[in-house]
């Protein structure tokens, strides 16, 4: 599905399977001698034919289009290596750009198998296997021709001319696209509206959440009309819609607080009685999934009280464990 969103710039909806996202939008802007495609995609069938048909309809010659990547996420990045010609430049943050490059040899899938570890997911008993994990399974080719975007790096496409804005917390090298004069911003999956971006830790030592409520704040001070997020709908009250995110990662830190109470314990049990969205009553009845994103919420909430000082963090047979101070 291709949708017109302002002269020269058209939203495409690119489904991806049995997933709870549903779809990723991908931007393509036409330009004068390059266009730009912002985002693509798992690399998988229904994805790429829904792009192959799309910019065919758009008579896009993919040879005079250059590639952006938001951020790390296979559902961004999955078909870089299905789309990419020997003319093509394709921008992405170094941070995530080095873990997309090496595809299912990426280090970060070692870092995937201490997550289930540390986080006490091991011991409950979920099936360690990273061939599930969607991103695994639909991330692009192994590719290292990226060009590295700094923070504030311009890139002109026709009359727009956008700041890459490093906007880590989602993932360490997250970029949002902003057009200062025609305050229009490309938000990734940075700000989306009606779903919450998962904010996980995967890796001990950073404070993700923490990462991640500054980009929300940096984004907050800018003007903004437009807001073309990685999935869902677009919206127009960026700051608005900020507010709300911030409000709920106050209350999950809050619902964080009262389940720990006096206890010692690790991210598992703590997501386990956390408040989720879902239809599902009971932990045993979660998709293997969503029992890693919302222990990664969980983990990066409680590491988030851990760096601010408000709770300890102590390890026991390699599960991390937490306690109010
Ligand atoms: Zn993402």
């Amino acid at each position: 599905m291709i949708e017109q969103v302002l002269p020269d710039i058209f939203r495409i909806e690119i489904p991806l399977p049995k997933n709870p996202l549903k779809a990723t939008n991908s931007y393509f802007i036409r330009g004068k001698q390059r266009n730009l495609l912002v985002d693509t995609g798992f690399n998988c069938q229904e994805s790429r034919q829904a792009m192959t048909e799309a910019l065919h309809e758009l008579n896009v010659n993919m040879k005079d289009t250059d590639l952006l990547i938001t951020h790390l996420h296979s559902d961004h990045a999955g078909l870089l290596t299905f789309l990419v010609t020997p003319e093509t430049t394709v921008w992405m943050n170094e941070a995530d750009a080095y873990i997309v490059g090496g595809s299912r040899q990426s280090p970060h899938w070692d870092l995937f198998s201490r997550f289930l570890q540390f986080s006490g997911l091991i011991a409950d008993g979920i099936e360690n296997t990273i061939e599930r994990h969607p991103g695994y399974r639909y991330a692009p080719e192994e590719f290292d021709r990226f060009t590295m975007v700094e923070d504030g790096f311009e890139i002109i496409v026709g009359d727009y001319s956008f700041k890459c804005l490093l906007t880590n917390g989602h993932t360490p090298g997250h970029i949002c696209l902003y057009d200062e004069k025609k305050k229009l911003l490309f938000s990734g999956d940075h700000i989306l509206g009606k779903i919450t971006p998962n904010i996980t830790l995967w890796d001990l030592g950073e404070d993700v959440l923490g990462c991640y409520l500054q980009s929300l704040e940096r984004i907050a001070a800018l003007e903004v009309d437009l807001v073309l997020p990685g999935h869902r709908y677009i919206l127009t009250d960026c700051r608005g819609r900020i507010k709300e995110l911030q409000e709920h990662h106050r209350q999950r830190l809050e619902n964080v607080m009262d389940i720990l109470g006096e206890n010692r314990m690790n991210g598992v049990e703590v997501a386990k009685q956390m408040k989720w969205d879902l239809s599902f009553k009971d932990w045993r009845d979660f998709p293997w999934g969503q029992k890693l994103f919302a222990t990664g919420e969980a983990m990066s909430h409680l590491y988030h009280l851990f760096y601010t000082g408000v709770l300890s963090l102590t390890s026991d047979s390699g599960i991390m464990y937490f306690e109010k101070r």
